[in-house]
């Protein structure tokens, strides 16, 4: 009996006495003055790591030649299946794809295709940016994966240069 009219006391004396609020406002007033701990996305956006897995994209050689090989080891190792790839030998005896399709919405973004990729030509890019309305948009062909490439080169090499004494 004598705790619970402690407590009611206590209570009643915070709420005469304004801690709660006075306590808020030093709060307020702490913080206040200190940096951000927020960004203003899409405006600013925070730092990425190297290995972040985001957007897929094929890359080409510099000379503009895919990198992809179409050894399937990709779509092999895939554990969502979301990969699928036909391919063909063309007149100079060299092996390519013809489709590169990636689902992904099935994508877990695992990167196993990026690792298992022996030419670096599958990869997962710094983009995550890439919302769409409908399903079907996320549905990924060879064109689109290339075009991604080609947009987000710079930063696909940069990357895997800064990661490559670990791999
Ligand atoms: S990131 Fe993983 S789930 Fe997505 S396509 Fe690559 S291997 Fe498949
Ligand atoms: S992207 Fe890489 S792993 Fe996949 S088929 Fe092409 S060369 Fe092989």
């Amino acid at each position: 009996m004598a705790l619970f009219s402690n407590i009611k006391f206590d209570r009643t004396a915070r709420a005469f006495l304004l801690t709660e609020l006075l306590t808020g406002f030093w709060l307020t007033l702490k913080y206040f003055f200190k940096r951000p701990v927020t960004i203003n996305y899409p405006y600013e956006k925070g730092p990425l790591s190297p290995r972040f897995r985001g957007e897929h994209a094929l890359r080409r050689y510099p000379s503009g030649e895919e990198r992809c090989i179409a050894c399937k080891l990709c779509e092999s190792i895939c554990p969502a299946q979301a990969i699928t790839i036909e391919a063909e030998t063309r007149a100079d005896g060299s092996r390519r794809t013809t489709h590169y399709d990636i689902d992904m919405v099935k994508c877990i973004y695992c990167g196993f295709c990026q690792e298992a990729c022996p030419v670096d030509a599958i990869v997962e890019g710094p983009n995550f940016e890439y919302a769409t309305e409908t399903r079907e948009e996320l549905l990924y062909n060879k064109e689109k994966l290339l075009a991604n490439g080609d947009r987000w080169e710079p930063a696909l090499a940069a990357n895997l240069e800064l990661d490559k004494e670990y791999r």
